[in-house]
């Protein structure tokens, strides 16, 4: 290595290694996308309320639903939709002695008890919509499942296995938004609380009955109800999900002389003055009826902003 002739081989060496691991590489990637377009289970951390099965259908093994643990699996799913914390999933589960995730229970042998990260990551899962999560880009050191990189289709859809979803694809995607609102600091301490704030008094219509809708309460959870026909639409899902389309479409228009942002982040906790920033943007809410009403579903949620007034700085 310490002539030119003996450094240049070192190097030459070094490049045919990269090029054989580099094709190694490549190799395992094209097999496991094959493999996921089989259908098949890839191996790696299989997910909490599934199992490993052989396949019916040709090599290899697939996943199934666990019947020990996917009533358990569904169950959480059900509390979060309809808005229950994390944590008070996580004390459910283990004061129901839900059985815990294998792997859980080697490393934490004894404590027996379900903490708010492992349900947060059964929560975030795509297979709960069955959906395949797939992010080739990513490094395989990702700490948690990203729940919009999955297997897609030739078109772009995502591929869905029947067998193994308990909820639809839309479901997921409110669940998403639900867990990620929790994540803002106001969004939380709101969505923790039991009473009916009056961020949405007087704000939202009925579309049908074209009254506004009132704060009351279902099953002790904060909802919108008409006073005329009933409907009824859940409060934690919606609110989550108006702040969040606010901050996001809305957030360089003026209010007085801030912009939604800072306006918003000034409001604080207060209900009525984050009443003010939204009713500020609004040019219409109107909130129609459910097809099968359980959950919250975006496209119930009729929203125009009012015309834009652009601001300064943009
Ligand atoms: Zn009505």
């Amino acid at each position: 290595m310490t002539s030119p002739q003996g450094r240049a081989f070192a190097v030459m060496l070094a490049v045919f290694g990269e090029m054989e691991a580099e094709a190694i590489r490549a190799r395992v990637r094209a097999a496991r996308a094959q493999i996921l377009k089989d259908g098949r289970w890839p191996g790696g951390g299989i997910p909490y309320g599934y199992q490993s099965v052989p396949n019916p259908n040709g090599p290899g093994r697939v996943l199934a639903q666990d019947q020990e643990r996917i009533g358990w699996l569904a169950g959480a799913v059900a509390k979060a939709l309809s808005g229950e914390t994390v944590n008070a999933i996580a004390a459910w589960l283990t004061d129901s002695e839900a059985p815990l995730p294998a792997r859980r229970t080697e490393r934490t042998s004894g404590s027996g008890s379900w903490n708010r990260q492992t349900v947060d990551g059964l929560l975030r899962n795509p297979v709960l919509a069955g959906m395949t999560p797939h992010n080739p880009g990513r490094a395989k050191s990702a700490k948690r499942v990203d729940p919009f990189a999955v297997l897609l289709d030739e078109r772009g859809q995502p591929v869905i296995s029947r067998a193994l979803a308990i909820i639809t694809t839309e479901e997921f995607a409110t669940l998403q938004r639900l867990l990620a609102a929790r994540t803002v600091p106001q969004a939380r301490k709101k969505a923790e609380r039991q009473s009916t704030s009056a961020f949405l008094s007087r704000v939202a219509r009925c579309d049908e009955c074209a009254v506004y809708l009132c704060r009351g309460t279902n099953q002790k959870r904060p909802v919108l109800y008409c006073p005329k026909c009933r409907q009824t639409i859940g409060r934690t899902a919606l609110d989550a999900y108006l702040i969040e389309r606010l901050l996001i479409e809305r957030a360089d228009q003026l209010v007085g002389d801030l912009d939604v942002a800072e306006a918003w982040a000034r409001a604080g906790h207060d209900d009525m003055a984050r009443r003010a920033v939204l009713v500020s943007q609004l040019d219409r809410l109107a909130i129609r009826r459910g097809v099968v009403g359980r959950y919250f579903d975006e496209e119930r949620v009729l929203l125009t902003w009012s015309s834009c007034r652009q601001h300064p700085r943009a």
